[in-house]
């Protein structure tokens, strides 16, 4: 499931390739997203340039020189192509295209979801902060509202695990199973820990920890293991560079502890039995 840095990743190509561009026309595919209805919103979103392209949490907001944006979120399996002439990505089936705009400069922005968990929906601009989606979602992780002390605050007391807090979508927002398995492995804390019982010290290493794992998965593009695509249809790099996520039995890089799998509020969780603590 994509996760703040294949987001982010899929943001800063698509302001360099698609802000600028006019819409010519829409198309919205024939079968729903499960989770929001996707309206047809076609008519509304033709002519319309395409002025920014935002992100929060995981989810992007393409905003209109209208009134309107379009909040698009990739749920399990979603990817959002801007293809031209020569474009291919054979995992890519035609068939769940359930986007598809047209550009004026003959290229075309598609999203694609074979899965069905991802929302594209047109929402008035001035309410996004209202939205039910963005409303309750905690601070950014790459911000400097995401420190020590707020952390530690939001800690205390909870017996939630560690790793069940950082994924906690109102405490931080963006991060999922493989950051939040990355981020623990690189502060040395077993993600099995009840979040109050963490120390101060264990908390500013996570916090540290944090921005240093985003921002190199967002210089490799992100992770890809199953869907996940670029805008260009290319997978992310940041697969090569896991320490613990997906690496149960194998050798831990530091000490060579064959890492291990727990269960961890229904989700896989890796960890070193070594290194973290
Ligand atoms: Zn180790």
């Amino acid at each position: 499931m994509p996760e703040l840095p294949e987001v982010e990743s899929l943001r800063r190509i698509l302001v360099r390739t698609a802000v600028g561009r006019r819409i010519a026309s829409a198309r919205i595919g024939e079968k729903e997203l499960r989770r929001r209805k996707t309206a047809d919103f076609a008519a509304a979103v033709r002519d319309r340039r395409i002025e920014s392209i935002s992100r929060r949490a995981k989810y992007l907001i393409i905003g209109f020189d209208g009134p309107d944006a379009l909040l698009i979120h990739l749920g399990m399996s979603g990817s959002l192509t801007h293809r031209r002439d020569g474009f291919s990505a054979e995992m890519l089936d035609p068939r769940h295209d359930h986007v598809a705009f047209e550009l004026d400069d003959g290229t075309r922005l598609v999203f694609n979801d074979p899965r069905r968990f991802g929302i594209v929906r047109l929402v008035a601009r001035d309410q996004l902060a209202d939205l039910t989606e963005l409303r309750t979602l905690g601070p950014e992780p790459l911000s400097r509202d995401f420190d020590a002390e707020y952390l530690a605050q939001k800690a205390r007391g909870k017996k939630l695990a560690i790793k069940n807090l950082l994924m906690d979508q109102r405490i931080v927002a963006g991060i999922g199973n493989i950051y939040a398995s990355e981020i623990l492995f690189r502060a040395g804390v077993r993600p099995t820990r009840r979040s109050g019982r963490v120390r101060r010290d264990e908390i500013e290493r996570i916090v540290a920890a944090t921005p240093e794992i985003l921002r190199a998965a967002i210089s490799s593009r992100g992770t890809t293991f199953r869907s996940y695509l670029d805008s260009r249809g290319e997978p992310g790099r940041f697969a090569s560079r896991l320490r613990v996520y997906g690496r149960e039995g194998e050798p831990c890089y530091t000490c060579s502890t064959p890492i291990r799998n727990v269960v961890v509020g229904q989700r896989a969780s890796f960890y070193c039995p070594t290194c973290q603590k």
